[in-house]
């Protein structure tokens, strides 16, 4: 039976090699993204909510994990906000009890550490990843389409006060749109919330994968570089520019197994793929073809190259 809450391992730009828990339906989230890879949000709310059973997500991560493979990151993550689901504090205290030997990670858009009980609920976690792209109340609802209710100040807020207790490694995506967050004004802003939530570490991040509004575009190396220069502290890095590859992936899973299980959670060029299963090339195109030909996939040209991604129906 193919698992419901449990994706992956996939090769992660920012955690290597992730094997991904995903706790809500899919595209359940306080925001609806431009860039979001998973398309539009469906079911904008900031309401936490029993989803699905910790048990039965425990279930089939024990499955996953009989083997004891080798990992970089269990991640709760997915096609939505992870921090939504009240089994979110079950879910990391259980895994961080029978399953020490893994750093556990949680990403986050961090709208809900404004809610004291999420933030004690990650407090074990090895890992929080949450995301901040502006500190402009325009440009924040420009980006990320918001529940009505939330403002970028609280939020900001919010990660300050989870900073003060928390004792993992937090690491901060900040996601670049070019010329929307990326002015003088922009990165004045950013520079001085960070040096207010300070954070372990900052991942610059931006565009991969096909994104939920075709306006939105990528940013160049050359542009991150220079953010990274003008947010002007240590610890920033660009997101992708230290993975490594895993060569002594899943040897056990079956190998179109593996191509559906990756296109399920973020649509894919065939190198990524290559990169994420260990597979050659050859191998990786006879089963998208195979896939392709069944109808379970869909191929769309970007300019990284063309992308896969399972369709929609057979989610
Ligand atoms: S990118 Fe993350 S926060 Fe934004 S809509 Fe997609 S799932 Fe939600």
């Amino acid at each position: 039976m193919t698992p419901k809450h449990i994706f992956g391992p996939v090769l992660s730009r920012r955690l290597g090699l992730s094997l991904g828990i995903d706790l809500v339906p899919f595209k359940t989230c306080s925001y609806d993204c431009a860039y979001c890879e998973c398309g539009h949000t469906t079911s904008k709310t900031v309401t936490r909510q029993d989803f699905f059973p910790a048990e039965d997500v425990m279930a089939e991560l024990r499955t996953a994990l009989a083997t004891r493979p080798h990992l970089d990151s269990i991640t709760l993550a997915g096609s939505g906000e992870p921090t939504l689901a009240r089994s979110l504090g079950p879910v990391i205290a259980i895994v961080k009890r029978e399953f020490p030997e893994y750093p556990l990670s949680v990403l986050t858009n961090g709208s809900l550490l404004t809610d004291p009980g999420v933030r004690n609920e990650l407090l074990p976690a090895d890992r929080v990843i949450p995301t901040l792209t502006t500190t402009c109340q325009k440009t924040f609802e420009r980006i990320h389409n918001p529940h009505p209710s939330l403002t970028i100040d609280t939020i900001i807020r919010g990660m300050e006060e989870f900073r003060s207790r928390y004792r993992g490694a937090l690491w901060l995506e900040v996601f670049v749109v070019p010329g929307l967050n990326t002015t003088d004004e922009e990165l004045a802003g950013l520079r001085s919330a960070i040096g207010r939530i300070d954070p372990d570490l900052v991942q610059l991040n931006t565009l991969d994968r096909p994104p939920a509004e075709g306006w939105v575009e990528a940013a160049s190396e050359a542009e991150l570089e220079q953010i990274r220069r003008s947010l002007g502290r240590p610890g920033i890095e660009i997101a992708g520019q230290r993975l490594t590859v895993n060569p002594a992936l899943q040897a056990k899973t079956r190998s179109a197994d593996l191509v559906r299980a990756t296109l399920h959670r973020r649509p894919s060029i065939v190198e990524d793929l290559v990169r994420t299963t260990g597979m050659s090339g050859a191998e990786v195109a006879k089963i998208l073809g195979a896939l392709e030909r069944a109808g379970e996939i869909t191929s769309r040209r970007m300019e990284r190259g063309v992308f896969y991604s399972i369709n929609q129906g057979d989610l």
